[in-house]
């Protein structure tokens, strides 16, 4: 192999998390033993790695050769729908990878009754936290009316468009798309039901999520479009529910569950969040005793199945703090109680194989 073709292997494309030498991204035009003149294409013009791509490329070719020459420049249409089929094969536009069987994501719903339950915070660090483990994850946040996702993450630029083919961007190691990455100027998304549909599928058809582990799925609260819309578009998923201790916060929590049990998704289990504050007198319950416990005995009712409360997490300013900041608090405070706490969950919801959804899981909540 040529020696330039061997250094700019080394370079991965940050979106496409593949070297750049395998995506058409490179031509050499010429190249001695100490010189080498060298064209990277970047898939569309302002692409939001290029200057990453760019400082690598000349990193390794700088470590290569005593000389070179660099040109940076942009794919061609025919180049870009080269690549669109080197990514997705020749798959037809709406499909949907998550829906064949031969595809091994699991898919994980997270819900809740009401909005304001930590939702979101939860989702964003169980992800981190199984990207951490290890894991390949993907994060849609399909919270349309109160997406938080990106700026819990700190993304703040959008999407990479080859076409119709759209890259996710990756933060701390997670694949995310979101409703809010195509709002301009925080306008409130105003859609009903098939549209809603439709954007929602998008996110399933129109984007690069390449292989992933695990899928996870920010719904809204409560029981609407959105979360109906998905349980059909995704057969196969699991789901969380989320919920406070307080009764009448557990009452709605319950029928989020049950919808999801309606259109056939197996329950993993009940996250009670904001379950006390710590102090030094001891533990207070602002927002009272049991509601957790009280969604998975009726959610085990309904479903016929053991529902566990995984865990209960208490009220934490630094977990606040950390969503607000743009880095969980699973990378952030690596060691804070909560972050143990989440990263033992993932753990577990990682453990728990398909089919045994609601098997005791031996997870003590604290
Ligand atoms: P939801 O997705 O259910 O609407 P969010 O995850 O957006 O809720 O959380 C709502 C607010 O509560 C956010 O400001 C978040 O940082 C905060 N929050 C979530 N969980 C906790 C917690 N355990 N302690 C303190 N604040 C929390």
């Amino acid at each position: 192999m040529s020696k330039a073709l061997a250094a700019l292997k080394l370079v991965i494309d940050p979106e496409l998390r593949a070297p750049i030498t395998e995506l058409g991204m490179v031509e050499i035009t010429s190249e001695t033993d100490v010189t080498a003149s060298v064209i990277v294409k970047l898939t569309i013009a302002g692409c939001p790695a290029a200057q990453k791509i760019e400082r690598d490329v000349r990193e390794v070719l700088s470590e290569s050769f005593s000389s070179y020459e660099l040109t940076m420049s942009v794919m061609t249409q025919a180049e870009r729908d080269e690549l669109k089929v080197k990514l997705r094969g020749d798959a037809p536009l709406r499909f949907n990878p998550f829906a064949q069987d031969d595809n091994f994501t699991q898919v994980i719903f997270v819900g809740s009754g009401k909005g304001g339950v930590g939702k979101s915070t939860l989702t964003t660090n169980i992800s981190v936290a199984l990207a951490e483990l290890g894991h390949k994850v993907g994060l849609i946040d399909a919270d349309i009316f109160g997406y938080s996702i990106p700026g819990q993450l700190g993304i703040s630029e959008n999407p990479t468009q080859l076409d119709d083919l759209i890259l996710p961007p990756i933060a701390f190691g997670v694949k995310v798309m979101s409703i809010g990455f195509f709002v301009t100027d925080n306008q409130p998304v105003g859609w009903r039901g098939p549209m809603l549909h439709r954007a929602i599928e998008q996110f399933l058809t129109n984007v690069y999520w390449g292989d992933l582990d695990y899928l996870l799925v920010d719904l809204p609260p409560g029981t609407g479009d959105v979360a109906i819309s998905l349980g059909q578009l995704l057969k196969k998923a699991r789901s969380l529910v989320i919920t406070t201790p307080q009764s009448a916060a557990a009452t709605v929590a319950e029928r989020s569950g049950a919808i999801g049990l309606q259109t056939g998704q197996e329950i993993l289990g009940v996250i009670e969040n904001l379950s006390y504050l710590p102090s030094d007198s001891g533990n207070q319950y602002i927002f009272g005793q049991g509601g957790g416990q009280a969604v998975a005995d009726r959610l085990s009712t309904l479903s016929g199945q053991t529902v566990e409360l995984l865990a209960q997490l208490p009220i934490s300013s630094e977990l606040r703090e950390a969503s607000d900041q743009g880095v969980p608090l699973v990378v952030s405070h690596t060691e804070h109680e909560i972050s143990i706490q989440i990263v033992e969950l993932a753990k577990q919801i990682a453990s728990i194989p398909i089919g045994l959804g609601g098997k005791s899981l031996g997870l003590k909540p604290r």
